[in-house]
């Protein structure tokens, strides 16, 4: 299963798009937007797990380790990190009792032992938190994280386990506010339609503090509430 994950995202990052907008001879296309850049490779940090509060888990947490090393060197080429400087060390501590199923923070990443007690195959939240850990961004915006979720599930939904069925998504009350799977899908339908680097720009907003809506119209050429009607309106539910 590791290994299928594998296969798949090293195709995905090589691909580069087949759409080839029609153009007149005046019109010259922009093939940059039809282009999947990659950052460098980066160094990923060594991952470390901490098992004390449920040591009954170490299999699973072994597994995991493996999977966040060769993902942090992936999510980092999709998203914005030319300058970044990874973490050295990145611990994934697993406890018993805690809340929410996961989460992230300045030290790593705390799951939930229950969690994945009853759902052993959800690896992808560890993807979700581990793009996280790569965006730790300091000076976004009031406001943004609804786009902060809807990336990291982006990563997460689109390209690690690209197979997973779509979420609903209400046509009515529906927005891209939504975060996580919701704005994720929009992320996703925008970045297939207009601008295969949409994903970087917006990081790229979001970490360096210069994110404003403008980078979707200035990336897609349409508003973000109308690039929003226009995706409801051509959703597949
Ligand atoms: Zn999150």
């Amino acid at each position: 299963m590791l290994r299928n994950h594998i296969l798949k995202i090293s195709g995905l990052l090589v691909l580069t798009a087949v759409m080839v907008p029609a153009f007149s001879q005046d019109a010259k296309p922009d093939y940059s937007k039809q282009i999947f850049s990659l950052a460098k490779p980066v160094q990923p940090p060594t991952i470390e797990i901490d098992v004390t509060d449920a040591p009954e888990v170490k299999p699973w947490a072994e597994e995991v380790r493996k999977l966040a090393a060769e993902w942090f060197v992936n999510i980092a080429q999709i998203l914005d990190t030319d300058n970044y400087k990874p973490p050295k060390t990145v611990t994934l501590t697993f406890k018993k009792g805690i809340d929410p199923p996961a989460y992230a923070d300045g030290k790593g990443i705390t799951i939930k032992v229950e969690w994945i007690k009853a759902h052993p195959e959800d690896f992808g939240i560890v993807i979700h938190e581990m793009t996280h850990i790569i965006q730790s961004y300091n000076r976004t915006p009031r406001d943004t994280g609804w786009l902060v979720e809807g990336i990291a599930d982006y990563v997460r939904w689109w390209r690690y386990e690209p197979e997973t069925p779509r979420p609903h998504i209400d046509k009515e009350k529906g927005s891209y506010r939504d975060a996580y799977r919701t704005t994720a899908a929009f992320l996703a339908w925008a970045v297939g339609k207009y601008d295969r680097q949409l994903v970087r720009k917006l990081d790229g907003g979001l970490r360096h503090g210069n994110y404003t809506a403008d980078i979707w119209e200035k990336s897609t050429g349409k508003k973000l509430d109308d690039l929003w009607a226009e995706f409801i309106a051509q959703y597949k539910f």
